[in-house]
């Protein structure tokens, strides 16, 4: 495509990038309004920027960098509005660059369409401390939990060092988006998605990540745990594990040195704390533990926003659940606090007013500070 450059400045080679998403520039331009700037998909490469000035193609919105872009100086991530998932990745990106010594960013496993599941851990590096996990996103149209741990990830960086031991004794490893297709796809195509994107039967129908974990998986006590059915939303899969993105969190978890302590994964929108097990009703060993931590997390919330989350075992204040990641992580992997968060809100449901995210993200961050001192004291 044939792009007019205004002030007979030279046209540039229309640059070949992979089709996913650009950042915003300006090399030059030190007044641009930055915080503004919208990331926007582009499809067909067909745009440039020079300088204090861009050019956009008729057909997108998007801006490309320059040839050769300095370090980006904007900040494109906040907790207004939910993000894309360019714009989550590179928020994690640019605190590992920002912070080298606490932070770094890994790809745990690629997603069934390729993309990367990217981790990224805060940490001291103090050889004695324990793991925490967060992750967001299993269940894609639940946007609110990507934005919640990002503001986690947000506040233990740029606080590190201010903050109480509990907290830095911690190697946090914070997964964004767990489910990156289904992310995507509840992005471009359907806001109401709830599975990963893999075919079965030469039809997509996606897999029901929270049911395809080991543990009890496909088990039946007469109630319907899960489901054998592919184009069923709580498909189990073909067999436990049979999807790269749980696969990603088994071999993170088992395959790590430092021990997890805490295993925490964020859905909506019930607002409830829930612990093992989701497959019995009996109480798990740990009942009182978690019930207390839980209602700690309760409290912290109640405090902050005056919010009520209601605390319990998954089959008590839910429903019969099996093959779920929680229930994996404390019985097989060990993990003693294992909670499902379910965030905001009864009243939205899976849509959250962009209004109420901050509110969401404060009342959880003052949640999991408190959760870690009651574990550090037991
Ligand atoms: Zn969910």
């Amino acid at each position: 495509m044939s792009v007019a450059l205004k002030n007979d400045e030279p046209q540039r080679v229309k640059p070949t990038l992979s089709p996913d998403f650009f950042y915003i520039y300006n090399d030059e331009d030190e007044t641009s309004d930055w915080e503004n700037a919208e990331l926007t998909e582009c499809a067909d490469n067909s745009t440039q920027t020079r300088g204090g000035w861009r050019l956009r193609s008729p057909l997108q919105k998007c801006v490309m960098p320059n040839r050769k872009p300095r370090r980006r100086r904007v900040k494109l991530m906040d907790w207004k509005k939910y993000h894309r998932l360019a714009v989550i990745y590179s928020f994690i990106d640019d605190l590992e660059k920002d912070y080298p010594a606490i932070c770094t960013v890994s790809v745990i496993g690629k997603s069934v369409e390729g993309r990367d599941i990217k981790m990224l851990k805060i940490s001291n590096s103090n050889a004695s401390n324990s793991g925490v996990w967060l992750d967001a996103c299993i269940h894609p149209r639940e946007w609110i939990s990507t934005a919640v741990v990002t503001y986690i990830a947000d506040m233990l960086v740029k606080n590190f060092f201010t903050l109480s031991s509990s907290i830095t004794n911690k190697d946090w490893h914070i997964i964004p988006v767990l489910n990156p297709d289904g992310y995507e796809y509840t992005h471009t195509h359907e806001r109401m998605w709830r599975k990963n994107r893999a075919r079965y039967g030469g039809e997509c129908v996606g897999v029901d990540l929270n049911r395809n974990f080991s543990y009890a998986w496909g088990q039946s006590n007469g109630e319907e745990g899960s489901s054998d059915e592919p184009s069923h939303v709580f498909y189990r899969g073909p067999a436990p594990f049979s999807e790269p993105e749980t696969i990603a969190v088994r071999d993170t978890i088992l395959g790590s040195i430092t021990p997890f302590k805490v295993f925490l994964s964020f859905h909506s929108y019930f607002e409830l704390i829930i612990f093992p097990w989701g497959n019995k009703k009996d109480p798990c060993p740990d009942y009182l533990h978690l019930l207390e931590g839980g209602s700690i997390m309760a409290r912290a919330i109640h405090e902050a926003t005056g919010k009520t989350y209601r605390v319990g075992s998954t089959k008590d204040l839910t429903y019969y659940a099996c093959g779920t990641s929680i229930d994996w992580s404390y019985s097989i992997a060990k993990i003693p606090y294992s909670y499902m968060i379910e965030l905001r809100s009864k009243k939205h449901k899976f849509r959250l007013p962009k209004e109420e995210i901050l509110e969401n993200c404060k009342e959880i961050w003052s949640a999991v500070k408190d959760l870690m001192d009651y574990v550090d004291q037991h």
